[in-house]
């Protein structure tokens, strides 16, 4: 995992969301809507809680357990280790049941983050389980971040970026954003209130960021939700799709822009992002109508 280069300016806003929406989408596929659901809990605060009176080893041994069972991997056992290295922490993927985490050496005097290391790892032994991966190591790390943060254990993340007067930490290949973004997606799917765990005042604020971008996700056209100047843009681009069969508007260049239409069997069809598992929907242009994603099972109201 990456330590953010301890020093350098931590990046911040959404440059990774096309990654991360993917990498959403690919969770659902991969393990249904059912088993995303049975991750129905986060992580509570006390099963990541390491103060300094702790024994180092002992303590790490504990929330690496906590973090096997939060993420269902039972006959799953970590060996955690420390030592020095350039990275905040890795883990050897192998066939199990054991897995070698290493912890950066600093993790012995910094141990309440111990939890965010051990949760960004432990979610690798998982993704490495299920073959999920996305190519690339960067794309990889993305989706390893996401899914930590989906699957409830990922607040722990943010939580360990913090600012101050003279010292900086963040950890993960997320923006704090971004975490925000994905925790929030998360609080809407399950419906959660991660807010009252954030220690951090920088965590917090990300996560009211990231926030305002999910809720976003919920109100664009075609869904009913959309707001005016959406929805004018919309009627505008329909208008253009319907005297020009075939022809792409410029919708489909303009990221603001989530819907492109095409023509369908029985004319005109939209096709957009579903605001949950962003799996793309494709719905005949007609109007008012009630669907339902194919992929997540959101229940959706459009105007198309
Ligand atoms: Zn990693
Ligand atoms: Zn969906």
């Amino acid at each position: 995992m990456s330590n953010g280069s301890p020093g350098a300016p931590v990046v911040h806003g959404f440059p990774h969301l096309d990654t991360v929406r993917s990498a959403i989408t690919a969770l659902y596929r991969r393990l249904s809507p059912d088993g995303v659901h049975s991750y129905g809990t986060s992580l509570v605060p006390a099963d990541a809680a390491f103060s300094d009176a702790d024994d180092l080893h002992l303590g790490a041994q504990r929330v690496a357990r906590a973090l096997v069972q939060h993420l269902h991997l039972p006959d799953a056992r970590m060996i955690v280790g420390f030592r020095t290295m350039e990275h905040a922490a890795s883990v050897e993927l192998t066939a199990g049941p054991e897995y070698f985490i290493e912890l950066n050496d600093r993790f012995r005097t910094h141990r309440r983050d111990i939890g965010a290391a051990l949760a960004h790892e432990i979610t690798h032994v998982l993704l490495h389980r299920l073959g999920l991966e996305f190519p690339g190591t960067r794309d990889n790390e993305i989706l390893t971040d996401t899914v930590t943060a989906y699957l409830g254990a990922g607040w722990l993340l943010l939580d360990a970026f913090r600012e101050d007067a003279t010292s900086r930490q963040k950890l993960g290949y997320l923006t704090p954003e971004e975490f925000g973004y994905v925790l929030a997606k998360r609080a809407l799917a399950f419906d959660e209130d991660p807010s009252p765990w954030f220690t951090s005042p920088q965590a917090y604020t990300a996560y009211t960021k990231g926030r305002a971008q999910a809720l976003h996700d919920l109100r664009r056209p075609p869904l009913t939700a959309a707001g005016w100047a959406g929805r004018r843009r919309y009627a505008k681009d329909r208008r253009y799709a319907q005297d020009h069969p075939g022809t792409d508007p410029g919708t489909g260049a303009d990221p603001a822009v989530p819907y492109t239409f095409e023509p369908g069997g029985e004319g005109l069809r939209v096709s957009f992002p579903c605001p949950t598992c962003h799996q793309r929907i494709r719905l005949p242009v007609r109007g008012r109508t009630v669907a339902r994603c194919g992929l997540c099972r959101t229940r959706l109201e459009c105007d198309t």
